[in-house]
């Protein structure tokens, strides 16, 4: 037990007289004291608005590297870093791990208290702008969102191992600090509860709404500490009654609670996670299952366990779920006759690697694909378990999601059975032949010791590899440039397909120097691009991995409608811009049906392939939308297209199809103003001012009909639910009588897709 505050215990203080008010109080009296009021630490401020923050830091000096960090006003819990650059303020969110409650900027390391954030972005840039240089002056951060906090009056009852009845009464009362705050040694009271054992204080913590996610200072679940304790009914209340995963990682070793239970040889509480669906071989981040630490350890008891489990009789066979002749495009097909229900899923072999299986799946109207790898006799997806069979595997991610967007629920099976190819059985993989340890992915190197590395994914991503044609380097002849891209130039070349047809194509190249910064973003275009099919989108061939990587796209012969029309701008009149209208809306609109946001939508990003067809391109900064919700959230703020962003995106990073008809709406001034610049030399932060504080937008372009010009006005509704959708602006531009004096050859009927 550590020392109490003042030397006496809660329980001798309340002996003596003193009541609960007044034992509060002397808590917090004390670590108010404690609080640091260095000038440099007061970097908080609760509940501001970003016009606030804004205003704050112009007040403060804007000098390069000030920097506060807000409570979102509108959504509670969510925080924004705000911080100028060169003159600018620049906002970042910062997202909450729904996994573990870990703070990370982007795709930046994860922090479990805001403070170790703030404190990593000082010592460098890491990916911003600028590193954070002065405090502009607000608060201290709350404790609960600290790495190390405070010792509170919680974490003293739970360190007496104080009456239950005392304890709820201090939950009770009116005073009671945050229930997630970390003490000294990082850990919240549900962590030291659960470390100690103490089932019934683990239960009331956790009913009155203690998080059994949160992580410790060294990125610990409070089940992780529990079997680490050896106190196996502990974590039985923690997985069954309060829904703790077995499956959760340490975020800083990867470790999962059966790793701890195996290295100190608490082999009831290895037996009870088996026995409550734990997968028997996770991997840490070295690649080392519980067995291999049991074994390390001369754990002679966990050992024998580990090994002679039985993982439980798959509730679905092969012939329920393993297709034999199915591609992916069959794939989709079958789930989409399937009506791409959550959870529902296939099992079909890799074109690209004989003999491995990839997991087709639909989740949220989308489709995703893993590869199943398999390698001496273990089968396993990403970083994920390893299990010694496919239908183990399968059925583990039917009882838990862990690292899916779903669990699987309900297979699709092939009509005729008898064609399957044999389904590797359980055979007995060696321990000493298995797969490389996982790369942890996403993991910035940090140079930050207290850094919690990323070792966990909060999904495992779907493997572009798999979903990506691979296209023959000698299939490919060069021609000349077409444009430039974000990553290296687009040119034009010919394509022998495998039917031996000449395709015209464009191909967009990932330039050496932007390997390392641009593969990813690269892949995810080109994973996003390979899954359309549509008039109005480009479309993508595939892949093209030779010397250098390439996007092996449909030629669309007049190249930017931009360029164009400002190249020619009496070429084209009102007719012709609502007929692009109607198809950028379809083409928008089959892009919402298939889950993506585009996020990019602006003229520059819409290519001609005739005057009477558009076609949407660069899908660069496209993503799917999230599990569960019809809105992305990013956090990245440099490169953001201000002006063609929705003030929800702006404010709080979010991206829905609604915040893309805002975009539409501003595509639709660059057209019918004949490609100008949107607000004119206005700077971002004015766009922003001009449209929340003035509430003005954009004014009529000149020869602009009224009708469209309306359009535009609801797509820019403060509102994201008051914009039409996009099926909606695409039939209105379609009753337009403009419209059918259009020479569409062929493609009208296409459009109503
Ligand atoms: P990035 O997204 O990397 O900025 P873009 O997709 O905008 O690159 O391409 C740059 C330029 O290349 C475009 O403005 C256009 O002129 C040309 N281009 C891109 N894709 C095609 C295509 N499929 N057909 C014809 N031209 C294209």
């Amino acid at each position: 037990m550590s020392k109490p505050l003042g030397g006496r215990t809660i329980t001798a203080r309340l002996k003596s007289g003193e009541n609960l008010t007044e034992i509060i109080k002397h808590y917090e009296n004390y670590n108010a004291k404690q609080r640091t009021h260095n000038h440099e630490d007061l970097w908080f401020h609760q509940r501001l608005t970003r016009g606030n923050a804004v205003h704050n830091l112009k007040k403060s000096g804007s000098t390069q590297g000030l920097f506060l960090v807000r409570e979102s006003v509108n959504i509670k819990g969510s925080f924004v870093l705000s911080l100028i650059h060169k003159g600018d303020t620049q906002h970042f969110q910062i997202t909450t791990s729904p996994h573990s409650g870990c703070f990370s900027i982007d795709n930046g390391p994860p922090f479990v208290g805001l403070d170790q954030l703030v404190h990593f972005y000082r010592t460098g840039c890491n990916g911003l702008p600028t590193a954070l240089i002065h405090a502009c002056k607000g608060h201290t951060v709350p404790a609960f969102l600290q790495q190390y906090g405070e010792n509170t009056i919680i974490h003293q009852a739970v360190d007496e191992g104080i009456d239950t009845a005392v304890f709820n009464q201090i939950l009770n009362h009116s005073n009671c600090p945050h229930l997630n705050t970390r003490n000294n040694s990082g850990r919240t009271a549900l962590h030291e509860a659960a470390a100690r054992g103490l089932n019934d204080l683990v239960l009331e913590l956790y009913k009155r709404g203690a998080d059994v996610k949160t992580r410790d200072a060294e990125g610990n679940s409070p089940l992780h500490l529990a079997c680490r304790g050896d106190h196996a009914e502990t974590c039985k209340i923690l997985v069954k009654h309060c829904f703790s995963k077995p499956q959760d990682r340490c975020c800083g070793t990867g470790w999962v609670p059966l790793h701890d239970a195996a290295y100190y040889g608490h082999h009831q509480c290895i037996d009870m996670l088996l026995r409550h669906g734990a997968a028997c071989y996770p991997r840490s981040v070295n690649g080392e299952t519980p067995l291999d630490l049991a074994d390390k350890r001369h754990q002679t008891n966990s050992l024998l366990i580990l090994q002679r489990y039985q993982p439980p009789k798959p509730h679905y066979s092969s012939s329920h779920w393993l297709h034999n002749a199915v591609d992916r495009h069959k794939a989709v097909e079958l789930l989409e006759h399937a009506g791409l229900r959550n959870g529902c899923f296939l099992v079909r072999m890799s074109k690209r690697h004989p003999g491995q299986y990839v997991l087709t799946m639909s989740f949220d109207k989308t489709v995703f694909n893993y590869e199943i790898k398999n390698k001496n006799n273990w089968f396993y997806i990403d970083d994920g378990p390893l299990f010694s069979s496919l239908e183990y595997l399968i059925d583990y991610y039917c009882r838990c999601s862990d690292g899916l967007p779903a669990e699987l629920t309900s297979p699709v099976t092939p009509f005729a059975r008898n064609d399957l190819p044999p389904v590797p059985g359980p055979s007995r993989p060696k321990m000493n032949e298995r797969p490389p340890a996982p790369v942890p992915s996403n993991n910035k190197p940090s140079k930050n010791h207290g850094v919690i590395q990323q070792s966990y994914i909060p999904g495992l991503l779907p493997n572009p590899s798999d979903t990506l044609e691979d296209i023959e380097p000698s299939s490919i002849v060069l021609g000349r440039e077409l444009g430039q891209g974000e990553f290296g130039s687009v040119l034009m070349g010919v394509w022998t397909n495998p039917l031996g047809k000449k395709v015209p194509v464009a191909l967009k190249t990932l330039h050496g120097e932007h390997i390392n910064t641009g593969e990813a973003e690269f892949e995810r275009e080109a994973g996003v691009m390979m899954g359309l099919n549509h008039l109005c989108i480009v479309k993508l061939y595939g892949i093209c991995r030779g010397e250098t990587m390439m996007m092996v796209q449909e030629l669309v012969a007049m190249g930017s409608a931009l360029d164009y029309i400002l190249d020619y701008p009496s070429a084209v009149g009102q007719a012709d811009f609502k007929l692009w209208g109607a198809q950028i809306a379809s083409g928008m609109n089959y892009l919402e049906s298939k889950g993506f946001v585009h996020r990019d939508l602006a003229l520059r990003n819409i290519l001609l392939a005739s005057k009477a067809l558009v076609k949407i391109s660069d899908f660069g900064l496209s993503r799917a939308v999230g599990a569960g919700s019809n809105y992305y959230k990013a956090s990245a703020g440099g490169r953001w297209p201000v002006k063609w962003y929705a003030p929800e995106s702006i404010n709080y990073g979010t991206f829905s199809s609604s915040s893309d008809v805002w975009s539409y709406g501003i595509t639709l001034w660059e057209i019918f103003s004949k490609g100008e610049q949107p607000y004119g030399t206005m700077t971002g932060a004015q766009v922003i001012q001009y449209i929340e504080d003035d509430k003005r937008r954009l004014i009529r372009p000149e020869g602009c009909p009224e009708k469209v010009y309306s359009i535009m006005l609801q797509c820019w509704a403060y509102n994201p639910k008051e914009r039409p959708t996009f099926l909606r602006l695409h039939h209105k531009f379609r009753s337009d009588p403009d419209y059918f004096n259009m020479e569409v050859p062929g493609h009208r009927d296409n459009l109503d897709s």
